[in-house]
């Protein structure tokens, strides 16, 4: 055993939780269902899981633990290895969406919720497991609050099992009556733990008019060299939406840290640096790592993180918290009927959560850069679950694949909205995925197989059914990982990579940002030394790397459905171009717009709402020239922006059009609304086509 492992298992031996292994144990095997809760850091993901594996749990099937962050269960999976002195990917392992790193040794597995899903879709009873942990559940996520329903509904049944699978749900404090009642009040087990006191400042600049990014990083950094300069040793957290915000930040702290003169600026005689360090998702894994490590002595330690150091890990060492205030979300936005993913301000109690992470160890501060003025106006209470504010088309499909026809009266811990359903299954309709019943068609079941947004695996199946795949595949690989495109802070060099960009743009051959992409990936791919040809092309070689992965991966997925399942089968005469823009129209007609005035385009989903091209696109500058655009995604900011568009002929949507408007989401749901007098239907039809007037605003929050 090496020196850093001895030093983790000594260090995790210390931890609270280790007083109560033999009764936590206990509590897991003395009922199907338990709920375990107990304070960020006192060692429910690490631990617990290495307890049941000790105890012997593992003889009927695997250990599962769910996290509804991908970063979370490579880190903690990673970490867990270490403790345990064993190889990653064999009896400790993860899976990710497009990243499996298990075995068919591996006995403790961290999964993220969305790929324990689709473990379910596979295998109904999980008859792998012997435990599944939903881990984090406080975080309400979509794909864990189905988790949590599907878990509960099929408790009863256990066919192909031996012995019934136990479930555990862990959450930080809250919540956990509502767990257990929902569990059919199962036993609730509070690791103790003590906190130490966090002193919370309102550094009071920022109000609710000045939400702008570039404000509060300048704001962050201010606060968090005053912090350095000004307080005793401790490391420091600060809490930011992304990794824009993040790096940006990173660059001002240390160049700022740069001049700080030791001898006279700092009120800590003992505090001699400043190491600066950035922690978010699609971060490389060895770069997290270092996160980890304490600071060399005299050094103070400031993490600059995303809301995923504020639950899912621990950080050792914290004293001070910076809080922004701000977090990144995922929101449907009734406007353009999309989800998109938003800069919000946090809730009340994800503050007090992020404050919390600086009394973990010993008395601590928490510096909101924030007015009272803001925390009283702008602050919720609560953040609202998942499952209530975003696109449930996946998850329906899931459920619908599942044979929960029902979709309506599922059990969810918290119901979303009766709209939200139907118009989920408004767009499966639209896809071909449902029948006019509701009942999952042929199409839908090949779906589902797909780890993609239900558009892009639209587009993906029609070009399998012509023969293109070659061209879909890249395609919707690049656009499963982060942005390709280096966009430099130098203004010298992003003029640079701008030229470089257009060039490859140019190189596809014709203006459509789909294209591009396919282009990009071929070029890199053919290259002799694809890495060099990224740098010189200003190009994430990591995010094209990753992408190379995902191709294969979809392929496999395409190729095994070929071989088991009966494909259909179309053709459609014209250049590969065309080709290719016909079957994004199949996938992405729900998000198509016609050009209304000058530069603007009206979406045709009913919504009516004006977009803009955005300047990364290479459209912008020719909307004069379109008439008909498809797009990816959205961007909202003072405008409603569309990313990624490719211009289409009216013709290829004409025929497709008429479903965006025609269906009765009364019949679809017909299963759940029976009793529903005509009456009752006619007011609610009038409800929801009110609620969906164009260019009204009716925020899901
Ligand atoms: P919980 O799930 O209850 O929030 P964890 O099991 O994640 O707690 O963490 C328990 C403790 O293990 C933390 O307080 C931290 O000290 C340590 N720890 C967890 N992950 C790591 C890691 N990747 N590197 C170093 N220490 C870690
Ligand atoms: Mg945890």
């Amino acid at each position: 055993m090496s020196k850093t492992e001895r030093s983790s298992r000594a260090e995790s031996t210390q931890l609270p939780i280790h007083q109560h292994g033999e009764k936590l144990v206990g509590a897991v095997k003395g009922s199907q269902f338990l709920v375990v809760t107990g304070e960020t850091g006192s060692g429910k993901t690490t631990q617990l899981p290495q307890f049941l594996y000790r105890a012997g749990l593992c003889r009927d099937g695997k250990i599962g633990v769910t996290q509804p962050r991908r970063v979370a269960a490579i880190t903690v999976a990673q970490r867990v290895c270490q403790e345990m002195g064993v190889r990653l990917g064999v009896e400790v392992g993860y899976q990710v969406r497009f990243d499996d790193c298990t075995s068919k040794d591996t006995l403790i597995k961290y999964v993220t919720d969305g790929c324990m899903l689709r473990e379910i879709l596979a295998d109904p009873n999980l008859t792998q497991y012997s435990v599944v942990i939903l881990d984090e559940v406080h975080e309400r996520s979509l794909n864990t609050d189905v988790l949590l329903g599907l878990l509960k509904k099929t408790s009863g049944g256990s066919r192909g099992r031996t012995v019934p699978l136990k479930v555990v749900v862990m959450s930080a404090t809250l919540q956990t009556d509502k767990l257990s009642a929902f569990l059919g009040h199962c036993p609730v087990f509070t690791i103790p733990g003590r906190t130490y006191p966090v002193k919370e400042l309102f550094c009071g600049r920022i109000g609710p008019k000045e939400m702008d990014s570039s404000v509060y990083v300048k704001e962050v950094v201010k606060v968090a060299l005053d912090v350095h300069t000004n307080e005793a040793s401790g490391d420091i957290l600060v809490f930011l939406t992304g990794q824009n915000e993040i790096e940006k930040a990173c660059d001002l702290l240390f160049e700022k840290a740069e001049s700080i003169d030791y001898r006279y600026d700092v009120h800590d005689r003992t505090v001699e640096g400043l190491l600066v360090l950035p922690l978010y998702g699609s971060m490389p894994t060895d770069q997290q790592k270092q996160i980890f490590q304490p600071a060399p002595e005299g050094v103070r330690k400031c993490v600059v993180a995303t809301n995923i150091a504020a639950t899912s890990l621990t950080i050792d060492g914290i004293k001070y918290i910076v809080d922004s205030g701000f977090v990144k979300q995922l929101n449907h936005n009734s406007r353009v009927g999309l989800d998109i993913l938003e800069v919000v301000p946090i809730s009340k109690s994800e503050a007090q959560q992020r404050a919390g992470r600086a009394g973990r160890t010993s008395a601590g501060k928490c510096f909101r850069i924030y007015s009272k003025e803001f925390w009283e106006n702008c602050m919720p209470e609560y953040t609202t679950p998942e499952i209530q504010r975003t696109s449930l088309t996946s998850v329906v499909l899931t459920l619908k694949c599942l044979g929960v026809h029902d979709v309506i009266r599922f059990p969810y811990l918290d119901r979303p909205e009766e709209r939200f359903l139907l118009t989920a299954l408004k767009q499966l309709y639209q896809y071909d995925a449902i029948d006019r019943k509701g009942n999952v068609t042929r199409l839908g079941k090949l779906m589902v197989e797909f780890p993609l947004p239900p558009g892009l695996t639209r587009a993906l199946l029609q070009s399998a059914a012509l023969g293109c795949e070659e061209l879909m595949l890249p395609v919707a690989a690049m656009l499963s990982v982060e942005n390709i495109f280096i966009r430099p802070g130098h203004p010298e060099k992003q003029k640079e990579a701008e030229i470089i960009h257009k060039e490859l743009a140019a190189s596809a051959g014709s203006s459509n940002d789909f294209l591009i992409l396919l282009c990009i990936f071929e070029k890199c791919k053919a290259s002799e030394n694809p890495s060099s040809w990224c740098k010189d092309h200003w190009i994430h070689w990591r995010a094209v790397k990753s992408a190379f992965s995902v191709e294969t991966q979809l392929r496999e997925i395409l190729f095994h459905l070929k071989r088991q399942k009966e494909f259909p089968q179309e053709t459609f005469e014209g250049s590969s171009s065309e080709l290719l823009r016909h079957c994004l129209c199949i996938g992405y007609f729900t998000n198509v717009a016609r050009r209304s005035m000058g530069k603007a385009f009206c979406t045709m989903d009913g919504h009516g709402s004006t977009v803009h091209v955005h300047p990364s696109s290479s459209l912008f500058g020719q909307e004069a020239q379109l008439d008909w655009i498809i797009f990816h995604d959205v961007l909202v900011t003072s405008r409603v922006y569309v990313r990624t568009v490719c211009p289409i002929r009216y013709d290829w949507v004409k025929d497709l059009l008429p479903k965006l408007h025609e269906i009765d989401v009364y019949e679809l749901s017909s299963v759940a609304r029976e009793e529903v007098t005509d009456e009752e239907m006619a007011q609610w039809v009038k409800k929801t086509t009110d609620q969906h007037r164009p260019g009204e605003d009716v925020s899901r929050k």
